[in-house]
């Protein structure tokens, strides 16, 4: 035979036709081994086995099959060289011109929960990778498929031939070692998790970041960044309308998303460059808009509303008064779909998974390289949570201090939130001093037109001073709800009491930076 193809594949899908395609179209002999050669064999293609060709049997249960000179000889032989072609000739080595070959499925495998170990290794693909890796090497001679959405290309460009056909080897031989790569840092990354090497936390060891490109943006947070969305954040949503979605609001959907992500009950929130501008929850989903909003009508313009229920007419009605970018919620009614058509531009987002947003690691730059932290998914317990004042915090305040603690976490430090039972009542973020952050959150009140009388106010962290605590009080505040935890608490908890407020600790902060 001339001409050789090699095919070995663990995913059989698409393989007939190709095979086909190769034979009939561009008169291939085929090599190929157990399993492989066995289905191609039903389907009347004919096969010689690796086996009879390198004179070896496949053996040690399939750990050995095409690891040979004879394979690897006509895989890396250089078709422009002399010596090579006589090396060849002299060894009985036949040249390999085409290779098509899919792993093991490793990362499958150890996906599942039952997975043991010694599957885990079985499943380490070593002829596989090694027939891409010497494939890949010589694509100037060798065409490499190891991705079933390439037959039909490939058989396309072995049609032409040419320039189109030298392109194609080299894109080829560039998805081969982003494969491998990706497979061996599979591994790695199992073996890590077995042998303890990663920390208390489950970070790695070492970073391999192998996210797939998946959307190259317009821009970066400024037109004259350039920027690249990485990852399965499409897979997450599903975008029904709109313009593009711009990196800022890949940035603000991801913080709505862990924000709502706090709820069970029918809860809407506004959010603004990543911070609520109000939140309210445990009412007709109307309701919870409107006291939302009620919380700051400025801000949410060009903002991002989020809801955990499906968003009907007459809320879409309301909704789209106010111009906003981004819309997110579990599902939108056909009638509210077709009030919010109307504004083009508008993205509107299904969020799947009910936006219960998954463990996941977060990532910064800092100089030099990158800080990777768990996400802060602390799953708070008011059960644990300490009253320290004489008063005991009403029913009411316990559920303002409940929900407002849960918005808290989602706000820049320093954080102060007013909070009202299930509703936000005043937000203050991002300030560097926590006094600044209350006094905004109050004075933003006051411009909603909204009381903070009998309020509860929330912080992320502790007061540091009585001072953040007697101004709240002062506020209207009738409860506070804090970490604790400063050298100053007694004089923080003898504020408190002086002035009658019931105030909880609850032993974990909620920095956002
Ligand atoms: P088959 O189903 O044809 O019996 O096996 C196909 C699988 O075997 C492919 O996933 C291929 O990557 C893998 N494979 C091919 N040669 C070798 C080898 O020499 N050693 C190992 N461990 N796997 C191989």
């Amino acid at each position: 035979m001339s001409k050789w193809a090699l095919i070995s594949v663990s995913d059989k899908t698409g393989l007939v036709d190709f095979a086909k395609g190769l034979v009939e179209q561009h008169g291939y002999g085929i090599l190929s081994t157990g399993g492989t050669a066995k289905l191609l064999r039903e389907q009347g293609l004919p096969v010689t086995d690796v086996s009879e060709y390198t004179g070896f049997p496949e053996m040690m249960e399939g750990r050995i099959k095409t690891l040979h000179p004879k394979v690897h000889g006509g895989l890396l032989c250089r078709r422009d060289k002399e010596d090579h072609l006589a090396q060849a000739k002299e060894h009985g080595i036949d040249m390999i011109d085409l290779v098509c070959v899919n792993l093991y499925p490793f990362e499958e495998t150890v996906a599942r929960r039952d997975c043991t170990f010694e599957e885990a290794i079985e499943n380490i693909d070593i002829g596989g990778p090694s027939m891409l890796r010497s494939a890949a090497k010589n694509h100037a001679s060798v065409t490499v498929v190891c991705d079933a959405d390439d037959y039909a290309p490939v058989l396309d460009a072995l049609a032409a031939g040419g320039d189109a056909l030298t392109l194609l080897r080299r894109k080829l031989a560039l998805k081969v070692f982003q494969r491998t790569s990706s497979y061996d840092g599979a591994i790695a990354a199992y073996l890590e998790g077995q042998v303890g090497e990663s920390s208390a936390l489950g970070l790695p060891e070492r970073l391999s970041l192998q996210l797939p490109r998946a959307q190259v943006l317009r821009y970066g947070e400024n037109p004259h960044q350039q920027a690249a969305l990485y990852g399965r954040f499409h897979e997450c949503f599903e975008q029904l309308q709109g313009k593009e979605l711009s990196y800022n609001n890949i940035i603000d959907i991801t913080a709505a998303t862990y924000l709502i992500g706090e709820f069970e009950k029918p809860t809407v929130a506004i959010l603004k460059h990543t911070n609520p501008c109000g939140v309210a929850s445990e009412m007709d989903l109307l309701t919870c808009w409107e006291q939302a909003f009620e919380t700051d009508k400025q801000a949410p313009f060009g903002g991002i509303i989020v809801s955990n229920r499906t968003i009907d007419a007459d809320l879409a009605k309301v909704i789209a008064g106010i111009f906003c970018e981004v819309i997110i919620a579990p599902e939108f009614t056909p009638a509210a779909r077709e009030v919010f058509g109307k504004k083009k531009n508008l993205r509107l987002m299904v969020a799947r998974d009910y936006l219960r947003a998954d463990s996941l690691t977060e990532v910064k730059s800092v100089v030099g390289g990158l800080l990777l932290q768990d996400r802060d998914q602390y799953p708070d317990k008011p059960s644990d949570w300490k009253v320290v004042t004489e008063r005991q915090p009403t029913e009411e305040e316990w559920a303002a201090m409940r929900f407002g603690w849960k918005v808290v976490k989602h706000v820049k430090s320093n954080a102060i939130v007013y909070a009202g039972a299930e509703r936000t009542l005043g937000i203050g973020a991002g300030q560097m001093s926590r006094v600044d952050s209350s006094q905004i959150a109050v004075w933003k009140a006051g411009q909603a037109g909204l009381s903070l009388k009998g309020s509860v106010v929330a912080s992320d962290a502790f007061f540091p001073f009585a001072d953040g605590l007697i101004a709240a009080a002062e506020a209207g505040a009738t409860a506070a709800i804090q970490p604790g935890g400063s050298v100053r608490d007694e004089e923080v908890i003898k504020a408190a009491n002086e002035r009658g407020l019931a105030m909880v600790f609850t032993g974990k902060r909620h920095f956002k930076h």
